[in-house]
């Protein structure tokens, strides 16, 4: 049976998932990931993006990037394959395959284009994940957003991104209640979950993830809150990977967005200050091995 709990995460976890390995599976069956972004002088965050989507088991990973950054990514990539796209129609071309599983939207991606390929990317109703810049890139327009987004989608906002497409939900979140109890992050999660009508996953100190049918998830590493070193460049973009991945791998996008948020804080567990995103992915397969 492929579907099952994993063992040895927290009970706030224990959602239905898929089996983290497949014994009939090759590498099609373990989900194919594609990462947009990586755009030039930016492609750092595309690369942690999709090497995390690796560890996390997918079965193939491939980097889609603009023409002018393919020499500088394929400099520094190996198992992750990497396409060029000069603009969405080739974006659309590449993904009339499908035996492309998920899409991960965002890191490195700049905002020139980003609103075009995001929006051209959603109208497939893919499982997708959307952070960085396929977010910012809606500031000025969050409505246009809104409207494109399904229930398979999970968008990752740190705090900045969340302000700036719920800018109202931002500052209730701020201000202090005149009457009643005083909002809390979770609060303003499932509202924006609503909102959009997909997944959202509020990044911090203490990572909330709401879906808009009202489930919701706080996010903790086991018996401690997610570990301050966290805070470090690129330890977003690690965590999209973790998640473009797992939705890869089959995870409803709420169970791909929990059991993320875990992972990530999970394999930052060993390190103290001085851990740097690429360490991250680089323990994820430390942290699978100890789940049933
Ligand atoms: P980003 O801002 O996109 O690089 O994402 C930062 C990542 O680090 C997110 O996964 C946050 O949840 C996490 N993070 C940021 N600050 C802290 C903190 N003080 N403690 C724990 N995790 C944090
Ligand atoms: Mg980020």
């Amino acid at each position: 049976d492929d579907w099952m709990g994993a063992a040895g995460m927290p009970a706030r976890f224990a959602g239905p998932v898929p089996a983290l390995a497949k014994r009939q599976g090759h590498k099609y069956s373990h989900g194919h990931a594609l990462v947009l972004g990586g755009g030039p002088g930016q492609g750092g965050a595309a690369r942690l993006t999709a090497r995390a989507a690796l560890r996390v088991g997918a079965g193939l990973v491939t980097l889609v990037c603009p023409p002018d950054a393919l020499a500088e990514n394929a400099a520094r990539l190996d198992a992750v394959m990497l396409r060029s796209i000069a603009d969405h129609g080739g974006l659309v071309r590449m993904l009339d395959d499908p035996r492309i599983n998920a899409l991960g939207l965002g890191p490195g991606l700049g905002l020139a284009r980003a609103q075009q390929l995001v929006l051209a990317a959603l109208a497939l109703g893919r499982p997708a994940l959307l952070d960085a810049d396929a977010l910012t890139a809606f500031a000025g327009a969050p409505e246009s957003l809104f409207a494109a987004l399904h229930p398979q989608v999970v968008l990752t906002p740190h705090g900045g991104e969340f302000a700036r497409l719920f800018p109202d939900l931002a500052q209730r979140l701020a201000e202090p209640a005149d009457t009643g109890p005083a909002w809390s992050r979770l609060d303003a999660a499932r509202e924006a979950a609503g909102q959009a009508g997909c997944v959202v996953l509020l990044k911090g100190p203490d990572t909330v993830i709401a879906a808009p049918g009202g489930g919701a998830r706080i996010a903790a590493a086991v018996g401690e809150a997610a570990a301050p070193w966290l805070a470090t460049a690129g330890a977003g973009d690690v965590l999209s990977g973790i998640v473009t991945g797992l939705l890869a791998r089959g995870f409803p996008p709420l169970e791909a967005a929990a059991t993320g948020a875990w992972l990530h804080a999970e394999a930052a567990r060993d390190f103290g200050p001085g851990l740097i995103a690429e360490d991250l992915p680089e323990r994820i397969p430390k942290v699978l091995r100890g789940l049933g």
